[in-house]
């Protein structure tokens, strides 16, 4: 366990536990590394260009790479997540552009993922506020290696760990943005939403998907349950009107939400059903039970599999 941390609150630390524990045997059951795999998957490449949402507020959108958002202001330009590290160039290109070539003066990361965190470093070192949940920034100081493909993640350097953290509490900046802590654990468990109350637009990074299912990482927190829960949460921030950036895939309407909490709350259900009466895996993969949403959502596998693993930490009677 690394040091850092030792400070977490008691159910983060249970979980990290559970976690070592099934570490191992998780790589043996689910015995097919396919190291790379995830990131083919992991971004589906929005075709859109960029966004212009009022403002001075744009999705800037660059093909391989996830959404960022950036608002341009008297100071220079804020951004929502930054891109992975080998499209950091093309995005912070492409953001000087649209932006019209301001100082970036504060990175949100909506949570420790590389396809999020990839300009850390380099705006770090331009002294940059880089604000995430506290748990984002710890993940950013180990590293990390998904069991169900042997993917590994290494740590950031210091410079580009976030320098402007929080855990409960999220906050309000001179410039009337404000952002918040989604606790439930949709994607990780330190997912932050950044909100623009003029413009009336929520950036979620991955608590939501815009695009296809998405991806349950469950070895730094994600669980099916929290997605539920984490829709549910940004519903009640919405109102008809509110445009929902996710990190992937379109702009997300208030409906759309509602829909997917629905259809979530359905998955999850069965899912923890299937769990209840001692099945594994496989057979959650078996029991399709995400079947009547698969010809609009695509091939539901890997999701059906990630989420149902991902109860273990949640829902097992030592959990
Ligand atoms: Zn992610």
């Amino acid at each position: 366990m690394h040091p850092d941390r030792a400070d977490m609150p008691p159910r983060h630390s249970r979980r990290e536990i559970l976690k070592s524990a099934l570490g191992g045997a998780a790589v043996l059951a689910l015995g097919r590394p396919a190291p790379g795999a995830a990131s083919a998957r992991q971004i589906e490449t929005p075709a859109d260009p960029a966004v212009d949402l009022g403002g001075g507020l744009f999705v800037v959108t660059v093909p391989g790479e996830a959404n960022v958002v950036a608002r341009a202001d008297a100071d220079g330009v804020l951004l929502v997540d930054g891109g992975s590290a080998s499209g950091s160039e093309r995005v912070l290109a492409e953001v000087s552009r649209i932006a019209g070539g301001g100082r970036i003066h504060t990175l949100f990361n909506t949570h420790w993922h590389p396809e999020q965190t990839g300009s850390n470093v380099r705006l770090g070192g331009e002294g940059a506020s880089i604000i995430a949940q506290e748990n984002t920034r710890l993940w950013l100081t180990t590293d990390v290696t998904w069991p169900w493909n042997g993917r590994r993640v290494d740590p950031l350097p210091e410079i580009g760990r976030p320098n402007r953290t929080f855990y409960d509490d999220g906050g309000e900046l001179p410039s009337g943005v404000r952002y918040g802590y989604i606790p439930d654990a949709a994607h990780t468990d330190g997912d932050l939403y950044v909100h623009f109350p003029e413009e009336n637009v929520l950036a979620v990074g991955d608590a939501v998907s815009g695009d296809g299912w998405p991806v349950v990482d469950w070895w730094t927190g994600g669980w099916i349950g929290g997605i539920v829960g984490g829709i549910e949460r940004l519903i009640a921030l919405s109102d008809p009107e509110t445009r929902i950036v996710p990190a992937r895939g379109r702009v997300l309407g208030r409906a759309d939400l509602e829909e997917q909490y629905e259809m979530y709350g359905v998955i999850y259900s069965r899912l923890s059903q299937l769990l209840n009466s001692g099945r594994g895996p496989d057979e959650a993969v078996e029991a399709r039970p995400t079947e009547e949403y698969d010809a609009r959502m695509g091939n539901p596998d890997e999701f059906v599999r990630r989420a149902f693993e991902s109860q273990w930490a949640y829902l097992s009677p030592d959990a």
